[in-house]
């Protein structure tokens, strides 16, 4: 029996404390309770996140009592938590944290509702301001005192006549007071005390009309069909929908969720980076309209306010449709009918920090455990999706072709090498894609120019000694940004001012090398000095709005030629944008990553996908020095089967996901020579520890071997089952007996990434 809970105090989110259970409470706590414990001379609410039977402390506070009815964490979610802890080894309590937003935790009020303060206008009107006789300034009636109140009890008036009505909460603020003197003229019948429900609307200002399910296209149907038939399953199943960009696929979750409403269930949609695709979320809002409060919306950019009111609309049950990003999928939604990954292959369902768990992976876990279907939707399948389709493990749909049979753009490859030697000079963009722009600004349509780089320049370089700016904390160039004059580091965001003269031999020529998004702004202001031209990458969009404010002239066709990194890659749909360029998608492809063509073919299906949406047809130009990589000829053709046709071959003869199941272990410090010792004796016990199911490569440095000043080194596995891999890094980790401090080391289970 569990007699010891540990706590997540308010206080302190991060740590917790080791409370005893007394035992009138045993049979009410639960992982999740919220409870009141004593700390220090107070008491504090708090958040069981753990169970146990030991402690490292002696002579353990009791909990004082249990607040709620409730759990904040429902059992199925709960499961969840703990399938995460154990498939991607990460700390339990961890995982508990992630399904709950930490301002839930941290502000466990016992009941969502709080005490509402409302003037009583009738009253209140017949109140008599009392002539100024001693201090205050006339002009400011705030400061007045009326006939018979205190100056307390006439502020809370003041404030009050303003808006007529307050939280509790917040009118102590505004009125500089404390509850007592509203208590006193609830009493005078001035004003009423109740208890309400507000929740602040993060959406409140933005006029949404309803919009009527469309009849489908015969693709879209069957679609439809195909969803629907796993949601009535007996055990439903994991749909891939793969459907080309403008097929259609929101369609048809809007109306595979309305049939979830109808069935009295709720759905959860995760979309890949919510703030970067506000039309989306536009959409669903449009769609279920007439009841707006059914929709609850997660997403980074809302206040803690907020997040905290949509969460617990969800857990009362009022809101019943989520859409978020990837932590929307531990919502509290009863009953789910339907949950919906959409673009199912970006890397960004992948938390970078642990639990490093994938949304994509945990929502079918989810979706299992809750006897609720799944739809991956994306126009470009990660393979390991893909395989599991083929396999018949997940229901396949296609959907190949555009809405209204409008067609896919033509994308055209332009080879750099070749524009070089016909002018001497490599140029940033060829002939063709400025021809081509000139024809959209003579015809009043748009352009989007894609680059996955922001920035100036990726490197300064010196021309006379070969210097090159490189970060002082790691093994990374830096970006040259010239609108601040400043070098930048992306990958730990240290900047410093960019020298006038190089610092090795005192040259004062610099040649800037691979051109950002802000130099490609720059030569673009130059080539079309009439058009107007906005950018769209992290640099210029810091501000809260900014994206949906550029998005909405951008659709008002008060920008011309928009250029951006990935941000403009996906999810945008604007019928005017006939012409789409990319510039040197190359990069990517030298990626010391596995996935490096998976990416690239990815990409430039989504940006090709950006164009021709509406009755003209579209265009793609495509500006590479690797023209030839079967990633770029492959989406050229926009050849899907062909491209994983190689690519399986490829990823099969090394073993790599989808046929292996990946871990990569990370080990770091400052001091190099520890870190390496550390992961040696790491990978001596891995040996000992794997069964001959696990190919077990040996340490190395990471492909970027310094970051923050610190070094770092990789052992990677991989094996056909995670379980073996698992298990053998537990044995090993356990066997260091002790681990030198200054070595901190992180196991990404399924990772994304290996740089
Ligand atoms: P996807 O998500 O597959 O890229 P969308 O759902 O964004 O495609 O659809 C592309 C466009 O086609 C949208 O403007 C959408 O409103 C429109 N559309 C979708 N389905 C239909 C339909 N059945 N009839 C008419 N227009 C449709
Ligand atoms: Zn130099
Ligand atoms: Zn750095």
């Amino acid at each position: 029996m569990n007699r010891i809970a540990k706590v997540a105090v308010d206080l302190s989110l991060d740590r917790e404390f080791d409370y005893l259970i007394p035992d009138e409470l045993i049979s009410k706590i639960e992982i999740g309770s919220r409870v009141e414990v004593p700390f220090g001379k107070r008491h504090v609410n708090g958040f069981v996140v753990g169970l146990t039977d030991e402690s490292d402390f002696d002579e353990l506070k009791p909990i004082g009592k249990v607040l709620g009815e409730k759990s904040l964490i429902t059992e199925p979610v709960m499961e969840l938590a703990r399938w995460m802890s154990s498939y991607y080894l990460a700390p339990f309590e961890n995982c508990v944290r992630s399904v709950l937003p930490a301002v839930v935790r941290r502000k466990a009020h016992g009941e969502k509702q709080q005490l509402m303060v409302s003037l009583n206008v009738d009253e209140a009107s017949r109140l008599v301001l009392q002539k100024p006789e001693h201090v205050a300034p006339a002009n400011e009636a705030g400061s007045l005192v009326y006939e018979g109140l205190t100056e307390k009890q006439s502020a809370v008036i003041h404030c009050l006549e303003k808006t007529n009505s307050m939280l509790l909460s917040e009118l102590t603020v505004a009125a500089e007071t404390t509850a007592s003197p509203i208590k006193t003229l609830e009493k005078k019948g001035l004003v009423t005390l109740s208890k309400e429900s507000i929740y602040r609307n993060p959406h409140e200002g933005v006029e949404i009309l309803k919009t009527a399910p469309l009849t489908l296209m015969p693709e879209q149907a069957v679609a439809l069909k195909k969803v629907i038939e796993a949601m009535d399953a007996e055990k439903p199943e994991t749909v891939l929908l793969h459907g080309a960009t403008g097929s259609g696929k929101t369609e048809v979750y809007l109306q595979a969720i309305a049939y979830a409403l109808e069935q009295g269930k709720g759905a959860i949609v995760l979309v890949p980076e919510i703030a970067l695709t506000p039309q989306t979320v536009d959409r669903f809002r449009a769609r279920f309209a007439d009841k707006p409060e059914r929709v609850a919306v997660l997403h980074s950019s809302l206040s803690d306010g907020e997040r905290y009111d949509e969460w617990h609309r969800i857990r009362a049950g009022e809101a019943v449709i989520v859409i978020g990003a990837r932590s929307a999928l531990f919502a509290p939604v009863e009953n789910i009918g339907l949950i919906v990954v959409d673009e199912e292959h970006e890397p960004t369902y992948k938390q970078d920090e642990a639990p490093r768990y994938s949304a994509r992976d945990a929502a079918v876990m989810r979706g299992h455990r809750e006897n609720c279907a799944v739809v991956l939707g994306t126009a470009t399948p990660a393979l390991e999706s893909y395989c599991n389709a083929k396999s018949g493990k997940y229901t396949y749909v296609d959907m190949p072709s555009r809405v209204d049979n409008r067609k896919m753009p033509e994308i055209r490859v332009v080879d750099m090498r070749l524009e070089g030697q016909r002018d001497g000079k490599h140029g940033l963009f060829s002939k063709e894609l400025i021809y081509e722009i000139h024809a959209r600004l003579d015809r009043v349509e748009q352009t989007m120019i894609f680059l996955n780089r922001r920035g100036f320049s990726s490197s300064l370089v010196c021309p006379d000694c070969g210097y090159v700016s490189e970060c002082e904390h790691c093994s990374v160039k830096l970006t040259y940004h010239k609108a601040r004059n400043r070098l930048i580091c992306h990958t730990c965001g240290d900047e410093r001012a960019a020298p006038d003269r190089c610092p090795e031999c005192g040259s004062k020529e610099f040649k800037y090398s691979g051109a950002g998004t802000e130099k490609i702004e720059e030569v673009m202001a130059k080539l079309f000095p009439k058009a107007n031209i906005a950018r769209m990458d992290s640099d210029t969009m810091r501000k809260k709005n900014a994206h949906r404010e550029l998005l909405t002239k951008f659709r008002l066709g008060k920008i011309d030629i928009l250029i951006g990194t990935q941000m403009i890659a996906k999810g945008l749909d604007f019928p005017n944008v006939t012409l789409v360029g990319v510039v040197n998608p190359d990069h990517a492809l030298h990626m010391a990553d596995f996935r490096a063509g998976e990416r690239v073919f990815q990409l430039l299906t989504q940006v090709a996908g950006r164009a021709g949406r509406g009755q003209v047809e579209g265009e793609v130009i495509v500006q590479t020095y690797t023209p030839h990589h079967p990633a770029i000829q492959f989406a050229r053709r926009m050849d899907f089967d062909g491209f994983c046709d190689q690519e399986l071959a490829f990823r099969k003869e090394l073993f790599y996901p989808p046929y292996a199941h990946l871990t990569c272990i990370t080990l770091r410090g400052k001091q190099e020579s520890l870190v390496e010792k550390t992961g040696e004796s790491l990978f001596y016990y891995l040996e000992q520890a794997v069964s001959d199911e696990v190919m077990l490569s040996p340490l190395v440095p990471a492909p970027i071997s310094r970051v923050r000043g610190e070094y770092r080194y990789q052992i990677l596995m991989r094996a056909k089952k995670t379980g073996v891999m698992t298990h053998a890094v537990r044995r090993a980790v356990a066997a260091i007996k002790k681990w030198p401090k200054g070595v901190k080391c992180t196991i990404d289970v399924d990772a994304m990434s290996l740089l």
